[in-house]
């Protein structure tokens, strides 16, 4: 599967990908580091516009669409291509556009804000502190709900 995932990071979604094929040439260019591991010739790339920011950000990915070294970014995509055309050279006629769109992302992160939340009270830790979570497989409970039911029971008996 060629295609990437709507999000590499949140909260983002990819506008376009490219293939690394034996048309493009690596520059090798040793100036990318995951950690303190250099990241070398990847077999696909991405770029993402960031929601908040609107900023373009290429990803250095692997087989599997994981992002290696998202530090890249630029305001204008047509900057953050010429970033790209600069590692690999001959990439920018692969560029493929995704079509997904915001509201694909928005609805990635509404999705996984829902399956984080507390089944008791329906807080999510992404738009609050609350704690930490007991979880099992049925339901999701925050330390919020765990005192309050806690100071509950102590008080009926
Ligand atoms: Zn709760």
């Amino acid at each position: 599967m060629d295609k990437p995932p709507i999000s590499l990071f949140i909260p983002s979604y990819v506008v376009e990908y490219a293939v690394v094929d034996s048309t493009v040439k690596y520059m090798n260019k040793k100036n990318l580091w995951a950690g303190d591991e250099l990241v070398g010739v990847v077999p696909k790339l991405a770029i993402s516009k960031d929601i908040e920011t609107s900023e373009f950000r290429l990803s250095h990915c692997n087989e599997e669409w994981e992002d290696l070294c998202a530090v890249q970014s630029a305001t204008t995509i047509e900057e953050i291509k010429e970033i790209a055309e600069k590692h690999y050279q001959g990439i920018n006629k692969n560029w493929i556009r995704t079509n997904y769109n915001e509201s694909d992302a928005i609805a990635l992160i509404e999705a996984e804000k829902e399956a984080v939340k507390c089944s008791f009270c329906g807080r999510s830790p992404w738009d609050e502190e609350i704690g930490r979570m007991v979880i099992n497989e049925k339901a999701r409970i925050c330390e919020l709900c765990i005192k309050s039911y806690y100071s509950l029971i102590q008080k009926n008996y």
